[in-house]
């Protein structure tokens, strides 16, 4: 039993910084997530109110102290970015390290050119829908206990990663916002945590689309899916079936494009999985 204690703690030991019971592993870097300590009783105190630029944050407790859970947006400047903390009525700045990190690059040709050169109908469809899109990233839900463990949405082999910088017939696109899980199509869709149905859409990039709100700012989206089985609004729990996946949108095969949002920023949904399974140091 001693042994097996013994090998128990030099496991604890191995585990980066945060993967302290709950919450995400630490990754302060540009599309990762940064976990900050804000000190306090959590048994005691009420938790201090965090902001990240004008974005609320997500506060959690662990182990007796509050931390802020903050997405780092994948454009951020390496260097000491600012938290803004407000506790009990008083409010002070937390500087913070964002260090650098590569994205692989990835040279991709479409033989469609309808969805690369978009017609002026597609176009206008397009940018009124990622409009639309950025307004559901930045919902914010109070919830007094976020669930911040996820499981895998599908068991698929990993396609593209996140943060890819891609070029679609040489011309460079946004970076990947999520993680491509490839599965044929129609594989059941989970939830990857608890939460409640933000919004579902069919969307020219994205295809059908569900938003699962997780509370506090976190928003996980699942993406090409064949057919979208809940409602706007419905409650789901971490596992349930949401949706069977596909390809519509802009698809080259069959896959899950799952996405985490934390206060308004795509980060690595990686982080979020036990053991950081497909997280690329
Ligand atoms: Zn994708």
């Amino acid at each position: 039993m001693k042994g097996i204690n013994r090998l128990f703690g030099l496991l604890l030991l191995a585990l980066p910084l945060a993967a302290q019971a709950g919450l995400p592993a630490s990754s302060s870097v540009p599309g990762g997530v940064a976990v900050i300590p804000l000190g306090g009783d959590a048994k005691k105190d009420p938790a201090p109110e965090a902001w990240f630029g004008k974005h609320r944050v997500l506060v959690a407790p662990d182990h007796g102290e509050w931390y802020a859970v903050v997405g780092v947006p994948l454009d951020t400047k390496p260097g000491e970015q600012q938290l803004q903390v407000s506790t009990g009525g008083a409010s002070r700045s937390l500087p913070f390290d964002v260090g650098p990190k590569a994205y692989p690059e990835q040279h991709i040709t479409l033989k469609s050119k309808r969805k690369v050169d978009l017609s002026p109908r597609d176009l206008k469809r397009a940018l009124k829908e990622i409009a639309q899109i950025k307004a559901l990233k930045l919902h914010w839900r109070d919830a007094p206990r976020t669930d911040l463990d996820f499981i895998e949405p599908v068991d698929g082999q990993m396609g593209s990663a996140f943060g890819l910088r891609r070029f679609f017939n040489g011309e460079a696109r946004s970076p990947h916002s999520g993680i491509d899980l490839v599965v044929p199509s129609d594989t059941p869709v989970k939830a990857a945590g608890k939460g409640q149905v933000l919004a579902v859409g069919d969307y020219f990039f994205n295809g059908k689309t569900v938003f699962v709100d997780h509370g506090d700012g976190l928003i996980t989206m699942y993406c090409h899916l064949s057919h979208i089985e809940v409602k706007p609004g419905e409650k789901v729990g971490k596992g349930q079936e949401i949706a069977r996946s596909g390809m519509t949108g802009r698809a080259t095969g069959p896959h899950l494009h799952w996405s985490v949002v934390l206060n308004g920023a795509m980060v690595d949904p990686a982080l979020f999985l036990p053991g950081q399974k497909y997280a690329r140091q």
